[in-house]
């Protein structure tokens, strides 16, 4: 079976280099994206569960490219977080939010907090701390209007190294909150040690609300677990009001979804949320 095998092997690392040679190709338009400034960001709102009050924006990068096609997080940042970029990137997401929560507050946004997904590298670097508490103090924003976004899954694995950080971050004031949770990766009495102000449960979870009888007892598990931890839990991806009814009547108080409002640029949320929005 020489033959045979030989040429499969060879078939399948020409794939695997092919697969290498355009994640190197958009690294690199990656890197020129980052310096031409084609990154923006979307905000998406976080509602109480009556679907009346803002209480938090999640921010979300996009890239735009020259000829005008906007591309989603999930089909660059995987590429970005290979390299250091993923670093530079992170830090302009900062800075941006840091130059758009003022203008949110002034627009009568009141106390909005401000949600920032962090990967895994940005966060495991050691100076992410002070880098951040220099960002926010050169804007005069208060670090506790930001709410940093670790997933589940970076945290449990590296919980040794990323332990340290979360405190640190926690006793500059910055909150914490634990993204895709419920991936399956926590074990329960860690989650006790952790410093964190909110969960969130992962879209996934929703999608079975309310007619999979599994997907709700989990959701119902972890509103649970949230409210004796007393944590806030977050429930993502609400998009029918079916799923919204279940979510109110088993306690959950913020929801996130396209029901509640798609990610939007500044403009578009001050509009809709500001002070001079249409009741
Ligand atoms: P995520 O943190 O889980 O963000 C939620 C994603 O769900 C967003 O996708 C959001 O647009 C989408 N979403 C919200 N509500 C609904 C809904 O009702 N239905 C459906 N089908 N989707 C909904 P998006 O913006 O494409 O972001 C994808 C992922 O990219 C994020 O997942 C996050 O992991 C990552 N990401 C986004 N922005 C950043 C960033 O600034 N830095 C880093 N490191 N990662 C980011
Ligand atoms: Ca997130
Ligand atoms: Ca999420
Ligand atoms: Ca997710």
């Amino acid at each position: 079976n020489g033959r045979n095998r030989v040429s499969h092997y060879s078939g399948d690392q020409g794939a695997q280099q092919d697969v290498l040679a355009r994640q190197l190709i958009l690294l690199s338009e990656l890197h020129d994206a980052y310096a031409r400034n084609e990154f923006f960001l979307e905000y998406q709102p976080i509602m109480d569960a009556h679907g009346e009050a803002l209480t938090a924006v999640e921010a979300l990068i996009r890239w735009r490219k020259a000829d005008g096609t906007v591309v989603p997080p999930d089909q660059f940042i995987p590429i970005a977080e290979q390299s250091r970029l993923i670093v530079h990137l992170g830090r302009w997401v900062l800075q941006q939010v840091c130059r758009d929560l003022p203008r949110m507050q002034a627009a009568g946004m009141g106390k909005v907090r401000v949600h920032i997904n962090m990967a895994a590298p940005e966060f495991l670097d050691g100076e992410l701390p002070a880098e951040l508490i220099a960002i926010v103090r050169a804007a005069r924003v208060d670090p506790g209007c930001l709410q940093l976004e670790l997933t589940e899954s970076v945290v449990m694995t590296r919980i040794e190294k990323s332990l340290p950080i979360m405190r640190k971050l926690a006793q500059l004031g910055f909150e914490i909150s634990l993204d895709d949770f419920g991936m399956g990766y926590s074990s329960l009495s860690m989650l006790k040690t952790l410093p964190i102000a909110s969960l969130k449960i992962d879209r996934l979870f929703l999608e079975g609300v309310p007619h999979n009888r599994d997907d709700c007892a989990i959701v119902r598990t972890m509103l649970d677990l949230g409210r004796n931890m007393k944590l806030r839990v977050i429930a993502e991806g609400v998009e029918t009001d079916a799923q919204l009814g279940y979510l109110r009547q088993f306690g959950c108080t913020l929801v996130q979804g396209y029901l509640l409002g798609r990610p939007m640029g500044l403009a578009a949320l001050i509009s809709r949320h500001g002070a001079a929005a249409p009741a």
